[in-house]
């Protein structure tokens, strides 16, 4: 069996195991986790564990989520074709990997320029060109896309950022994680005539947001 192969089964297995029977049940979300070469988007050295129930170190501090967490807030960004989408965080450019799947166009904001660099090689690796990786503060959102039909947050903030409520279409959806810095409730918010209507998906930990509307850097 070629290296290839092999990785294709461990990601069906990934699948199978860590989503479907934990409940995913979108068959566009399980369907793009299947195909998208979760083991290009890891450091080299750790390709072996890319199909493991956790997340795994990118450099910089930073991490590439646990699949199931990304599942979760992918599922419930309830993304069609069309859906204009925005990311902060791009991180190793996997959760944007699947969007570019999902949806119609996306953008994806990272405060650190060595991993914006990697995420746009990892993303050519893998034969996505449509993913817009920007660097910058993602807390102020990205307006020239504005507005959103989705947004998703892969770093633990204090309070979803303003900019970001501001930037979502009406009808649109957010997840995020919120709340103290170590652990966080993750969240959903809806957009409705201008309100949003929050619910709890359960608790993760996710390393911090930091900017403007986030945690400042201080101490880290
Ligand atoms: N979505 C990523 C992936 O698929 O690999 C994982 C993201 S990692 C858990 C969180 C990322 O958020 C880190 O790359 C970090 O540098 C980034 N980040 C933190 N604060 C940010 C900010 N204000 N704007 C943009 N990115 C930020």
């Amino acid at each position: 069996m070629t290296e290839t192969d092999r990785f294709t089964k461990e990601r069906e297995r990934m699948v199978e195991f860590q989503i479907r029977t934990r409940g995913i049940r979108g068959e566009r979300v399980l369907a793009a986790m299947r195909k998208v070469p979760r083991h290009l988007f890891v450091p080299e050295g750790l390709e072996q564990s890319s199909y493991e129930d956790r997340p795994l170190p990118i450099g910089e501090e930073q991490t590439i989520s646990q699949p199931y967490i990304v599942a979760v807030m992918t599922e419930n960004l309830e993304l069609r074709p069309e859906s204009r989408v925005l990311e902060i965080g791009a991180g190793s450019g996997y959760q944007a990997a699947l969007l570019a799947e999902l949806a119609g166009s996306v953008t994806s904001v990272e405060r650190i320029e060595s991993l914006a660099d990697r995420a746009r090689e990892n993303l050519a690796r893998a034969g996505i060109t449509s993913v817009r990786i920007v660097i910058g503060d993602g807390t102020e959102g990205y307006p020239p896309g504005a507005p959103y039909d989705a947004i998703i947050i892969t770093a633990a903030s204090p309070a979803v950022p303003q900019p970001l409520i501001d930037q979502l279409a009406e009808g649109g959806r957010l997840v995020a994680p919120i709340g103290p810095r170590d652990c966080q409730d993750l969240v959903k918010l809806v957009k409705r005539e201008g309100r949003v209507a929050t619910t709890s998906l359960g608790g993760v930990c996710f390393v911090p947001l930091i900017g403007v509307f986030g945690w400042s850097g201080e101490g880290l």
